[in-house]
């Protein structure tokens, strides 16, 4: 790394080379990220702080990164932080002597527990001189309280929260909590907090440096991997020393919706030709086969989702003739005495986690669509037409276990709307398009995917949106009783926030609205978080856990709702109009929802969708 120059609200801090990395410098980093507005700066913050890591605590850096970005493990280990407010009131209570009242008083009028902590510890007279918080202590404490499960666990947790408190200074405690709480609201999204680490090693040229490290953490998510080939290799080496490889999820490819098959061929080379593929309702599964035989099936979000599928584990020994592979899939849910596809509700309702392949109640078949790397080598560089051919060498198809997605190459209209209509009829959700010659982009929403939904005509911006829940209506008339309406949210990553887009109350069956009811109840808070943006106020705020996907007729600019706010409207944000629930979506949290960019890019498509059809009646 590179000298630099030390920012100045590090200045006090005593910190020596060969120190463990002080969690006052983090938290003072944090401090002054959460009073900037410009992302910029904010990045120059964090890659400040991250230098100084790397020069005086190197082994520091990989807990900097991962309390700076509020995760303790890559995604695929599954531990996560999110401590309910209840044991957070509690811990606080007995930390600094105030009654669970108080605390819960005032996080109601600050509205943000983080604050309370930090007001509350300056209050308290310290008859000794605690000793200092230390990033590396602050994250193994988080760490072993995310690991605590099990009855007595309650108490346990409460302890730590109390010990890591009682040596908490200013601003220190604040985010603690806030870490606790899982939400840590400074607004530095992942791309930023890459982008910072590149600029910490290479400040010369940040750029080259960042495209490094972001390509890197596409193909091989888990700093635990990258931070220390980093240290030892350096950023210019560091693709090679973290490759694709089998066991790692990578970030998947991801598609751009189309309004109509006039836009397809308008962004295909018909020439080349494109391949016109099944959309199937189910789950993405990326099956993994590793080197010593073991079988892994990770999520479109890296988690690792191996113990719900055992059947998928033991049938894809049986059907490879390959010893190493990744394959992209889609699992979808299968009747196997009809032999035809369910629909994704069925497979929704499939446990987590099978102990016995006997039990399954829904089976599922397997429809592979992409190869990404076999037998030791990666084929992500590769044309689709390539990739598409190694995958059907490697595998023996067998009905209703594992098959290739339906699909055929089409070069003009005519072509694609005889697919849609099958694909339609097949119970799929429309069709996959997909360019023939070009390379499988992790981690991206790419042009040279499109999807094309069969209710594309109907839907704005030729999609559906995933939504957070964040508030909920009491239900009138028929509805007494229960909830009848919702209020929804959009997820801005960049300023890591909620911005509410509709009030939704249609589509719901009444069994639905019942069994909603109580799913959220739970759910219910005093006080919107500080980081839900809104301009409307439903009967409940609800922890916002759940995501929803819906259709909506259209969107429209709106001086009530703050989604998107900003980026098509200087102050009004973005509102769907005649909104519908569709399903849940258990396979999301809520960052991965419709995010703000996604909501502006709908309605501008919308908009030009308009304007070319206002052009062509006043054409004729
Ligand atoms: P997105 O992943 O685009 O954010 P989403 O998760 O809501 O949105 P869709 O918009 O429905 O998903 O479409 C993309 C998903 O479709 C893929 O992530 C994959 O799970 C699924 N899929 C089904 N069939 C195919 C196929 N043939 N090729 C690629 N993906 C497919």
């Amino acid at each position: 790394p590179k000298k630099s120059e030390r920012p100045k609200f590090l200045d006090n801090i005593p910190w020596k080379a060969g120190d463990p990395a002080p969690y006052e410098a983090l938290a003072a980093t944090l401090s002054e990220i959460e009073q900037e507005s410009g992302r910029l700066k904010c990045i120059e913050y964090l890659s400040n702080l991250l230098r100084l890591v790397m020069e005086r605590s190197p082994n520091d850096t990989l807990p900097t990164l991962y309390l700076s970005m509020n995760q303790l493990a890559p995604a695929s280990e599954g531990l996560e932080l999110g401590v309910g407010e209840s044991l957070l009131f509690k811990a606080l209570a007995q930390a600094t002597g105030r009654s669970v009242n108080q605390i819960k008083a005032e996080a109601k009028s600050k509205g943000d527990l983080g604050v309370v902590a930090e007001a509350s510890r300056n209050t308290q007279k310290t008859m000794f001189q605690p000793k200092r918080l230390t990033i590396q202590s602050v994250y193994s404490g988080l760490r072993q309280i995310a690991e605590m499960t099990g009855n007595s666990s309650m108490n346990k947790k409460i302890d730590k929260i109390r010990f890591l408190l009682a040596s908490a200074k200013d601003s220190e405690a604040k985010f603690v909590i806030r870490a606790l709480t899982g939400k840590l609201r400074i607004g530095l999204a992942e791309q930023s907090v890459l982008q910072a680490l590149a600029s910490a090693c290479d400040s010369e040229n940040s750029q080259l440096a960042a495209d490094i490290v972001k390509t890197t953490y596409a193909q091989c998510p888990s700093f635990d991997k990258i931070i220390p080939n980093l240290i030892k290799y350096g950023v210019d080496n560091l693709l090679d020393h973290c490759p694709l490889e089998p066991g790692m999820p990578l970030k998947p490819m991801l598609a751009h919706p189309t309004k109509g098959i006039d836009e397809v061929l308008k962004r295909f080379d018909a020439k080349i030709g494109f391949t016109c593929e099944h959309k199937y309702d189910g789950e993405r599964a990326q099956i993994h086969l590793l080197e010593d035989g073991t079988v892994k099936i990770y999520s479109r979000n890296q988690e690792d989702n191996t113990i719900k599928y055992p059947d998928i584990v033991s049938r894809i020994k049986e059907l490879t003739k390959v010893k190493t592979a990744i394959i992209d899939s889609e699992a979808v849910a299968w009747d196997t005495n009809l032999k035809r596809i369910l629909p994704f509700q069925m497979l929704s309702t499939r446990k987590k986690k099978v102990d016995n392949v006997g039990d399954i109640k829904v089976q599922v078949c397997v429809y592979a669509f992409d190869m990404l790397y076999v037998d030791g080598e990666s084929l992500v560089t590769k044309p689709l037409k390539e990739r598409r051919d190694r995958l059907r060498q490697s595998f023996e198809i067998k009905e209703g276990e594992m098959v290739l997605a339906t699909g055929e190459d089409a070069h003009d209209a005519d072509t694609v709307a005889v697919l849609l209509d099958k694909a339609i009829k097949d119970s799929c959700e429309g069709l996959m398009l997909k360019a023939l010659d070009d390379t499988y982009e992790i981690a991206k929403r790419s042009h040279s995917w499109l999807k094309l939904k069969k209710d594309y005509l109907d839907s704005a911006g030729g999609d559906t949106l995933d939504l957070i829940v964040v508030g909920a209506y009491d239900g009138t008339g028929k509805r007494t009783g229960r909830f009848g309406g919702f209020l929804l949210a959009c997820y801005d990553s960049e300023n890591e926030e909620y911005q509410t887009i509709c009030k939704l109350g249609t589509g719901f069956s009444d069994e639905q609205l019942d069994k909603f009811t109580e799913i959220l109840k739970p759910l219910i808070i005093e006080t919107p978080k500080a980081y839900y943006n809104h301009k409307m106020s439903p009967d409940h705020w609800l922890e916002g856990q759940i995501v929803w996907e819906v259709k909506a007729a259209d969107l429209s600019i709106s001086p009530a709702h703050t989604a998107a706010a900003g980026l098509v409207h200087e102050e009004k944000g973005v509102s769907l109009r005649f909104p519908r629930f569709v399903r849940v979506r258990d396979d999301k949290k809520p960052e991965d929802a419709t995010s703000a960019e996604q909501v502006a890019g709908m309605y501008k498509s919308q908009e030009q969708v308009q304007a070319l059809n206002r052009n062509e009646d006043n054409s004729e």
